[in-house]
């Protein structure tokens, strides 16, 4: 069977047409590779030099050049590294803050007044608000006690009862400027209202 000449023509054409498109695929897909390598590689290392080396690895040797680059790229990325450091310091930070008993070395909580393995004081009780506080403190930061063991009670009161004159009226004066505009605007309303 003779095929035409005509017909002959119009395979060449499409066989042309479907060379061209599959040249220009394989063309974008390169470019693709080689864009998509240099992201990577960046998103991986600082380094320039590693960077160059691998986007021109992919860029010479293509497919090959790509399977190279997957074996050898760093395994971690620069966020992904970033983030394990910030969990590393948090976890050395949680470790760090825990308490230890001073004679035994045993984990103790930080509100615990004895440790529970070999019974050695860790805190003490202020007798007056029943809060936790330090074994060296001489007065109660909560409630200006005094505490046991701190010297002469009259001079550590003296200075304990300036600290905390001051606070006093002040918290006052502020319960009051706090309570006055609702109670003065509510009188100035009802005597308005009259
Ligand atoms: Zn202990
Ligand atoms: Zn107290």
């Amino acid at each position: 069977m003779q095929i035409s000449p005509d017909l002959m023509n119009t395979i060449m054409v499409a066989l042309e047409v479907i060379l061209a498109l599959t040249g220009g695929f394989l063309a974008a897909l390169w470019i693709s590779l080689v864009i998509w390598t240099f992201r990577d590689i960046r998103s991986r290392t600082r380094d320039i030099f590693a960077q160059l080396l691998a986007t021109l690895l992919v860029l010479v040797l293509n497919i090959p050049g790509l399977l190279l680059y997957l074996i050898l790229r760093p395994p971690e990325r620069l966020t992904e590294a970033y983030e394990r450091a910030l969990e590393e310091e948090a976890l050395l930070q949680d470790i760090e803050e825990r308490a230890v008993c001073p004679a035994c070395k045993r984990q103790v909580e930080k509100d615990f007044i004895l440790c529970p393995a070999c019974h050695t004081p860790l805190k003490k009780r202020c007798p007056e608000c029943g809060r936790v506080l330090q074994l060296r403190w001489t007065i109660c930061p909560y409630c200006g006690a005094p505490q046991d063991g701190a010297g002469s009670g009259a001079e550590q009161a003296a200075p304990a009862e300036e600290y905390l004159h001051p606070q006093a009226p002040f918290d006052e004066e502020e319960m009051e400027t706090a309570a006055w505009p609702a109670s003065g605007s509510s009188s100035s309303f009802t005597s308005s209202e009259d």
